[in-house]
């Protein structure tokens, strides 16, 4: 918001499918409450139907796309096709157990999709969402603790070696992940210029 661009999320999109509660919506629901990736074919096609819109034309944040090399090639072959490019890379870098900690006790709002973390709120999942007022605050089927740990495998295995592959062709920037939002979005920024 801060920079303007408009931010991508791939796992925000599935969630949608996944309300929708169509054919598709009920496939991508299995695989990510098993910490599983979604087909690379499916992936890009939801990015390259983003990336074509108008509200992508003053610049945009991909959030967890690519996660495969496969994605990240077709990435590059799509950016050629619509005349694009990518003006950085940005690796976040946080121990496991800083992860485990935080998706564990993670929150999200089924009203606004605004997340926050069981610390910060009296009651747990029965408080209002700090942003919307929502008593609607629910724990992820994927940020539990056995699925956490499948995604940090699936993210050695399958999403490590794209740093590699990107980091050749664009700048790539690595930014701690320690601290609170505001310490890390300031960081972030100041990468970013
Ligand atoms: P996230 O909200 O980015 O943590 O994504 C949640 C889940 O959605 C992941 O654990 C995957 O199952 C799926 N997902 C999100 N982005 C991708 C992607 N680029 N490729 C494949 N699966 C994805």
């Amino acid at each position: 918001e801060k920079m303007d661009m408009l931010h991508i999320s791939t796992g925000d999109m599935l969630r949608a499918v996944i309300v929708s509660g169509s054919e598709l919506g009920k496939k991508v629901e299995a695989v990510l409450a098993a910490g599983e990736l979604v087909s690379d074919d499916l992936m890009v096609d939801l990015i390259r139907e983003r990336l074509e819109s108008d509200a992508a034309r003053g610049g945009w944040l991909l959030d967890g796309f690519p996660r495969t090399v496969a994605q990240a090639e077709a990435l590059q072959e799509l950016l050629d096709d619509i005349d694009q490019t990518i003006h950085a890379v940005v690796e976040m870098t946080i121990p496991d157990e800083v992860i485990l900690e935080r998706l564990t006790g993670r929150l999200t709002c089924r009203s606004c999709g605004a997340t926050t973390h069981v610390s910060k709120v009296p009651a747990g999942a029965d408080s209002p969402c700090p942003v919307c007022g929502a008593r609607t605050l629910f724990v992820r089927d994927d940020d539990r603790e056995e699925t956490i740990r499948t995604r940090l495998e699936v993210y050695r295995h399958s999403t490590d070696p794209v740093v590699e592959v990107l980091g050749r062709h664009y700048p790539l920037r690595k930014v701690s992940g320690h601290g609170t939002p505001e310490e890390v979005s300031t960081r972030l920024r100041s990468v970013l210029g």
